[in-house]
């Protein structure tokens, strides 16, 4: 395909600034086009989630474009979960055996600024902001803008068209009102919506409590987490019901059933947020949900990429690298020099989908474990024993979160069969007693455990595998 072709780019978020920087980098004519006003020169909030885990599939898109350093540099590691109990106690559990594996919480306007930049470089890509898009129309590969500089509208044209303009995308609402072609669609709601808070630094700007974890107080129903922020502060986010149980977002109207609620739940985050009652009432309830949609190009004219194809809920801390890793395995196809468009979008989704669907679940999965059972005492056992199998046998185990998280090199839906085959062999052994887990534990005792959880993990491997045979 001829790389002086033009290609347009709705959105310049965080999948679509890398997705101009890499085509740009190919030496393709990139045309970008964004909503919002350049995050680099007007402050405006970040969006939605001021700072994000980022992880080793996002890394593998920095490695990509050659900014793996410059990422870093931008990066807290986060070497575990840090649980807050009601009374106050904390525990750290970490997550991987293995040191070399952690998570990083970074700003997601300095981490799209930088994409931003890195992009510019490239004389032959072109962002234009405040200018949203309204439609696509995908036989004739146009799309319609709203100026908001001059309020007026304008139509592209390209050879290409791809969005990236996130989870409300404007090109998949065309697919869908368009009835021109068999568009499924699925829009999930949980019935649990989001609030940011914050952790101010202290006065001489230090980390009010422990820097490189992600804090979690888990409640059942309901959970506080927080990352850290570069400048000594922690962004908090609190996810809570919209109306049921004892404390939901519908009923904490006032200052003080909103502090009556942090004292009963989370006194020792309270004690860190004198400033907790100003940014409730200032910031917004978000809800969450998950997109899944098919087919994500018309053709080859337009394709959906990163949170336009695939929103998920933010329990894996994978969206975004998701999102990052579309742009790596779309250049893996144009690696194989395809005859057209249409043969590139249909080989990229048809490797690709199976992997987006299987991260959308996992998240939701995410969502019970992190609210919930990181505070029950099995969970914690099989958590105390995956972390002394990895660390004692790292070539041989990893966790499902490891598997997710780490192990860019296999994808989300592989890592899926077996996080949650090796999941449910050592829950069925935890709770059958048919393994004794104590805390010094010899390496030989433990190879005797990896063995009998290898085996078991074949076992429901091959079940769920008959299971699902029998199902087709
Ligand atoms: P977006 O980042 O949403 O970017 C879309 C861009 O398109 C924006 O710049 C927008 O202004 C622009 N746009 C939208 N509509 C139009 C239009 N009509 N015309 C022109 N431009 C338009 N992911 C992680 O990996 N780790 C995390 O820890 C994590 N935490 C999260 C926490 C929360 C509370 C939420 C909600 C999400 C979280 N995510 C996380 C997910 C992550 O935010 C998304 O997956 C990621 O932002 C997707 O990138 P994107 O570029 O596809 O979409």
């Amino acid at each position: 395909m001829n790389k002086k072709q033009n290609i347009l780019i709705i959105g310049a978020g965080l999948c679509g600034s890398l997705l101009a920087l890499r085509l740009g980098q190919r030496g393709y004519n990139v045309s970008v086009y964004e909503m919002r006003p350049d995050l680099r020169k007007v402050d405006i909030s970040a969006g939605r989630s001021i700072n994000l885990a980022f992880s080793n599939r996002g890394n593998k898109a920095m490695k990509l474009v050659d900014i793996e350093d410059k990422v870093k540099a931008i990066c807290i590691p986060m070497t575990g979960r840090m649980i807050h109990d009601k009374e106050g106690n904390a525990f750290l559990s970490n997550y991987s055996g293995r040191d070399h594996e952690y998570i990083n919480s970074v700003s997601r306007g300095e981490l799209n600024a930088l994409l931003l930049d890195e992009a510019e470089k490239h004389e032959n890509v072109s962002i234009y902001f405040n200018k949203k898009c309204k439609s696509v129309n995908f036989k004739k590969t146009t799309a319609l803008f709203k100026d908001y500089e001059t309020k007026s509208d304008f139509v592209e044209d390209a050879d290409v068209i791809i969005a990236t303009d996130g989870a409300g995308s404007a090109m998949r609402k065309s697919y869908y009102l368009g009835k021109t072609f068999l568009f499924s669609f699925s829009q999930d709601y949980l019935t649990h919506g989001y609030k940011e808070l914050s952790i101010l630094p202290t006065e001489t700007g230090d980390y009010k409590t422990y820097k490189n974890a992600l804090h979690i107080w888990p409640r059942g129903t309901f959970m506080l987490i927080a990352l850290p922020n570069l400048d000594g502060s922690f962004t908090v986010t609190l996810f809570l019901s919209y109306d049921d149980g004892a404390y939901n977002f519908n009923n904490l109207t006032t200052p003080e059933i909103v502090s009556e609620f942090f004292q009963k739940e989370f006194p020792d985050a309270l004690q860190l947020m004198p400033n907790l009652v100003k940014d409730f009432f200032n910031n917004p309830t978000a809800p969450l949900g998950t997109v899944k949609c098919s087919p994500w190009h018309y053709k080859g004219n337009t394709l959906l990429m990163g949170d336009s194809a695939h929103a998920i809920v933010p329990f894996y801390g994978q969206g975004m690298n998701a999102s990052f890793e579309d742009v790596v395995e779309f250049d893996a196809v144009l690696d194989q020099n395809l005859e057209n468009w249409e043969a590139v979008f249909k080989a990229y989704e048809k490797n690709r989908k199976k992997d987006t669907d299987a991260i959308a679940d996992l998240a939701i999965d995410n969502f019970h474990e992190m609210k919930d059972h990181v505070a029950n005492p099995i969970f914690q056992e099989k958590r105390k024993l995956e972390m002394a199998l990895e660390k004692s046998f790292p070539d041989e185990y990893s966790s499902k979160y490891s598997l997710v998280t780490f192990n860019e090199n296999i994808g989300y839906r592989e890592a899926m069969l077996k996080g949650r085959a090796q999941d449910k062999a050592i829950l069925n052994m935890l709770t059958d007693k048919e393994l004794s887990i104590t805390h010094d534990m010899t390496k030989d005792a433990l190879k005797v455990i990896l063995e009998k959880v290898k085996t078991a993990t074949q076992d429901i491997l091959e079940e769920d595998k008959i299971a699902g045979l029998k199902k087709s």
